[in-house]
């Protein structure tokens, strides 16, 4: 197994300096759960070189609210150096750790090129594709309530297709190689009726671009209580033969790993007997072995 969705810093807490006894403490315990190698993943935004690239790609959003909200949350997140972060997950790898140094990317509507040409500076083995926000309302911002009030002013099949769409334009910017957590939009409990046709066409978007898609245990912490993606969307993406990671999410060590033998178990059911890791950007196929050696 792999967890190839790891963060350094929890939402809501300033960053600290990344440290190689951190790296190797979530190997550690990654290992305990039978999973043989991790993937750093840090959201860009955190960095003070996506800030100089992309503060105020907010601006033109109408509601003053939002605005407002989306300009303090990347105030209270992007103070940390992307080099020393680099320079301490390639210490990492270059000590022997099973790691290999990723980041997690939302999607910049009409930046990503930019966004692209920043990334391309460093030594990355995987970049992870995230939609968190459409526009500039972040649907999965569960503690602001300005953001959570607009699940009550919108419609969820708006949403829904809101998010469909951000995901598709990221896939085709052909900027990162994996759709983390494909069905995010979930995350508060939000579902239409038939989600059918998001599922088709984020499985299309997977297929179009040649990204693998993560199967994520993060969705079983948060109200919608499952994991990412739903069924229907997973069975669509392993019989149309999407390469798949698998990933916790976790944003502290505890959550590292977290509930692999469940991911593990779900591979099985669906007869998955291989995973998609990264070297540099170049995938790497991974056996996952009897089911019976499997966490
Ligand atoms: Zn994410
Ligand atoms: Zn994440």
């Amino acid at each position: 197994m792999l967890d190839y969705h790891l963060h350094l810093w929890p939402h809501g807490q300033r960053d600290s300096a990344p440290t190689l006894e951190q790296v190797a403490a979530y190997c550690e315990r990654a290992n305990a759960a039978g999973v043989t190698e991790i993937a750093l993943t840090e959201h860009l935004f955190r960095f003070v070189q996506a800030d100089n690239l992309l503060r105020g790609f907010w601006d033109d959003e109408p509601d003053v609210a939002l605005r407002a909200s989306m300009a303090e949350y990347w105030d209270a997140h992007a103070h940390a150096d992307l080099d020393d972060y680099v320079h301490c997950v390639e210490d990492a790898k270059a000590a022997g750790l099973p790691v290999v140094l990723g980041l997690e990317v939302d999607y910049y509507r009409g930046r990503m090129h930019e966004v692209a040409e920043l990334l391309a500076g460093y030594p990355f083995d995987v970049l992870l594709g995230s939609v968190h926000w459409i526009g500039t309302w972040r649907f999965d911002d569960l503690s602001d309530p300005v953001s959570m009030g607009q699940w009550s002013a919108r419609h969820v099949d708006d949403a829904w297709d809101g998010y469909t769409s951000a995901m598709e334009e990221l896939a085709a910017s052909g900027a990162c190689d994996v759709l983390a957590h494909p069905d995010l939009v979930k995350v508060a409990g939000h579902t239409p009726e038939h989600p059918e046709e998001c599922w088709d066409r984020l499985t299309e978007a997977a297929l179009s671009s040649g990204m693998a898609a993560e199967l994520s245990s993060a969705g079983w912490r948060k109200p919608v209580d499952e994991a990412y993606p739903s069924r229907g969307l997973l069975e669509r993406l392993v019989a149309r033969g999407v390469p798949l990671t698998t990933a916790s999410d976790a944003h502290r060590l505890r959550d590292v790993a977290d509930r692999a033998a469940d991911l593990a178990a779900t591979l099985e059911e669906l007869r998955v007997d291989t995973l998609r890791a990264f070297r540099e950007r170049r995938p790497v196929t991974i056996e996952l072995g009897a089911p019976s050696s499997r966490p």
